[in-house]
């Protein structure tokens, strides 16, 4: 309860909403709690890193928008990862970069550092060492929805339904699940990860297997191929890689390239959703926006 979810668009509304909160009620000297502003972000995941590279965007904003009586030196970004090194699900070179980056840039990360309780003005890590905050954001990994537990089907301690590598659960063949909400083997002894690339690859899977099923045909197994990731550091840079396959670990990739390439991707995921032409219509008021719209959304 003290800490701020961006898993959907409400959550992520409701912390942008406190943020800006929290930063004006920094400009008057009697309402601050600490001396420094400082926001805590548990899990270093793709999640917490792109956002703690906001933050620090969003804090060397602040001047530009007439909050003079908040420095951005007043304000601090701390990521707290339990894993010995940031972004664990990729490779070490990513998040060795990735690391230095925000360092750099003035964020302050623990590694190795498992968060057990939170309260609303302090993080408290597995050693018992404490951390002043002011804003806790929690992006160490979500569950699937509680009500996937009570369909009488197994779930996961993540409340995943079990499936088979077809995809069907492994209660009723009948019943299929897939993405986010569907735990599915992988290689000896893990499941395909929550990434919106193996949920769209299950789906094409999936979408025969119906078909498939109906027909009385043997059913195929999901195999996920990890295409590469990337890293959006705000308008710093970005960094991963892409072209991954079983063979290779792909092409790394960094700076302007990296954040052009992150740009198309995201446009492809609006492609797949909305289809070209409302897309291109988007980029086009996306790009006009840019000129006539705040970088920072104050309310
Ligand atoms: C902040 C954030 C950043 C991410 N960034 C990346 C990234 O860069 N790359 C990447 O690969 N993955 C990323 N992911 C993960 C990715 O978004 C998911 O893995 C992917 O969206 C899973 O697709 P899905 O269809 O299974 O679930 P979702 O995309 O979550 O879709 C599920 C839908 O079901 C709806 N729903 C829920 N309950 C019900 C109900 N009872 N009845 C009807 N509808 C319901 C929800 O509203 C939602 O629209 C990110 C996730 C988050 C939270």
């Amino acid at each position: 309860e003290h800490c701020h979810f961006i898993d959907s668009p409400q959550q992520a509304k409701l912390f942008q909403r406190e943020m800006i909160n929290t930063f004006l009620r920094y400009t008057d000297p009697s309402l601050r709690q600490h001396t420094v502003l400082t926001i805590g972000i548990v899990g270093g995941g793709a999640t917490g890193v792109e956002l703690a590279a906001e933050l620090f965007d969003a804090s060397r904003l602040l001047n530009a928008y007439g909050v003079t009586a908040l420095d951005h030196q007043q304000i601090s970004v701390h990521i707290l990862e339990a894993a010995p090194r940031l972004l664990p699900g990729l490779s070490e070179r990513i998040s060795q970069t990735v690391q230095q980056e925000l360092e750099t840039m003035g964020v302050t990360v623990h590694i190795g550092t498992a968060i057990k309780e939170a309260h609303a003005n302090q993080l408290v890590t597995a050693d018992g060492d404490t951390i002043e905050t002011d804003l806790n954001v929690w992006a160490a990994g979500i569950k699937a929805p509680e009500f996937l537990t009570k369909l009488g089907l197994s779930t996961n301690k993540k409340n995943q339904i079990n499936v088979e590598k077809t995809l069907q659960s492994v209660d009723d063949p009948s019943i299929f699940a897939l993405g986010d909400c569907a735990s599915c083997p992988q290689g000896e002894d893990g499941t395909v990860p929550p990434r919106a690339q193996a949920a769209h690859q299950q789906a094409k899977l999936l979408a025969k297997n119906i078909n498939h099923l109906l027909e009385g045909k043997a059913l195929n197994e999901f195999h996920y191929r990890d295409h590469g990731s990337l890293v959006s550091l705000a308008r710093y840079d970005a960094v991963g890689n892409l072209m991954r396959s079983s063979a290779s670990r792909g092409l790394f990739l960094e700076g302007w390239f990296a954040r052009q390439c992150y740009a198309s991707l995201y446009r492809m995921h609006q492609v797949s959703i909305h289809g070209v032409p409302k897309t291109g219509l988007t980029w086009l008021v996306d790009k006009i926006n840019r000129y006539l719209r705040p970088r920072m959304k104050l309310h």
